[in-house]
């Protein structure tokens, strides 16, 4: 080991000391090498293990759209599960790392089953700028942020924007989900994405309905193909597509 290498390993020894980080999950202190999540609960994640398989449940949320080649969702989210604590630091307390850190572990998990195989460029779902504002990010972009690490592929949030926050998805059935979203965004750069394969980024995904959404306005250029990519999906998507009572837009 180097002199600068003892060193730094030095003052990060030190930075730990002072300031321990907590895992998200259990709240044990992160060791050196762990980030965001400890290793044990990073063992013990609610993980989909869809990961390979052609008509998983978050892909058959997008049926019949057969512009949609591939889908995932890396985690179940339910209401007090250790997926929940990851998307409340995410999205409520300003923990930007969070989504760059969980992009890189969801894009090693995917790629060796080929998912990122002929995808042009990353788009995280955006939010609309009011709410960005207010948060600071968009936590889907965070998370797209970890994808390109482990992809190399560009970022291309600028291609499409969102209008309209979605007003409140609470306690309304599938088809009055999708009627809630229709028209939310707007396609910025129809030039740019004619003819590509994008990947959508989200954090969580429910029903579908808003991603569906943001994919009939980047539609709209032509020849547009789609994957999507979500660090999570809610449970009861998974099982029962219908009748949810989740609200994850807050
Ligand atoms: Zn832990």
């Amino acid at each position: 080991m180097g002199m600068m290498n003892w060193i730094e390993r030095l003052a990060t020894d030190v930075r730990e000391l002072l300031f321990p980080r907590p895992c998200l999950v259990c709240g044990a202190t992160l060791g050196l090498q762990e980030q965001v999540v400890c290793n044990r609960c990073l063992s013990q994640l609610p993980y989909t293990r869809y990961r390979g398989l052609p008509e998983n449940p978050v892909h058959r949320l997008f049926y019949p759209d057969t512009a949609v080649q591939r889908a995932n969702a890396w985690m179940f989210y339910h209401q007090g599960s250790d997926t929940a604590h990851v998307v409340h630091a995410l999205k409520y307390l300003g923990r930007r790392e969070v989504g760059r850190t969980m992009g890189r572990l969801m894009a090693c998990d995917v790629k060796p089953t080929g998912f990122f195989d002929g995808v042009d460029a990353l788009v995280p779902v955006p939010l609309s700028r009011p709410r960005q504002r207010r948060r600071g990010y968009n936590q889907s972009e965070a998370l797209a942020s970890g994808i390109a690490e482990v992809t190399g592929l560009p970022l291309w949030p600028e291609v499409v924007e969102r209008t309209v926050d979605n007003p409140t998805q609470t306690r309304l059935s599938v088809e009055e989900r999708r009627q809630n979203v229709e028209g939310i965004f707007r396609l910025c750069d129809a030039g740019k994405i004619r003819g590509r394969h994008l990947l959508l980024v989200d954090d969580v995904v429910t029903t579908g309905a808003t991603l569906a959404s943001c994919m009939a306005a980047l539609s709209v250029a032509g020849g547009v193909r789609f994957s999507v990519l979500c660090m999570a999906v809610a449970a009861s998507a998974a099982c029962t597509p219908d009748g949810l009572a989740i609200d994850l837009d807050v």
